[in-house]
């Protein structure tokens, strides 16, 4: 994935603020800074999406994430932090080799934010599960 601009990061191809690196994990600045210390954790390998990661790999990222939040959150003083993976343009993503953003969070005001609609009021018991045994025939 010669245009990658991830891959080209993790080859050392083009310059990255790398905070962390093992043999399957990659982690650096995320270049916006959307809060202080924003960063994304990438397998090396060119993945596109959720949809393309194994287990195997999952676990390479996500087993790095709690030292690398807890490094954040002590170095900024953060207050919080979301972890965030988008998926397919519809979902925001727009670099595709996965990546999963750790955001500090330091007010209910700074420049991240997370809006959840609450649609249970068009929801009953039953119908929750319908929704539930269509899911677990996907699995
Ligand atoms: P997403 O919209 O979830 O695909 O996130 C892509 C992220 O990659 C954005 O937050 C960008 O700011 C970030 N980004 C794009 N190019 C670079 C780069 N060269 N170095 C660091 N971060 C980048
Ligand atoms: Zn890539």
């Amino acid at each position: 994935m010669q245009k990658c601009i991830f891959c080209k990061i993790s080859n050392k191809e083009i310059p990255g603020h790398i905070i962390f690196e093992n043999e399957h994990v990659l982690a650096f600045l995320d270049i916006s800074q959307t809060t202080l210390g924003h960063t994304l954790v990438i397998p090396k390998k060119h993945v596109e999406d959720v949809f393309s990661m194994t287990e195997e790999d999952m676990t390479h990222v996500f087993s790095i994430i709690p030292k690398l939040a807890t490094a954040l959150k002590k170095t900024f003083h953060a207050d919080g932090m979301n972890i965030v993976n988008n998926n397919k343009p519809v979902a925001g993503q727009t670099v595709f080799h996965y990546h999963v953003h750790l955001i500090p969070r330091y007010s209910f005001e700074d420049s991240f934010n997370v809006h959840y609609v609450n649609n249970a009021a068009l929801y009953t018991p039953d119908s929750l599960s319908e929704l539930k045994e269509e899911i677990i025939s996907n699995l």
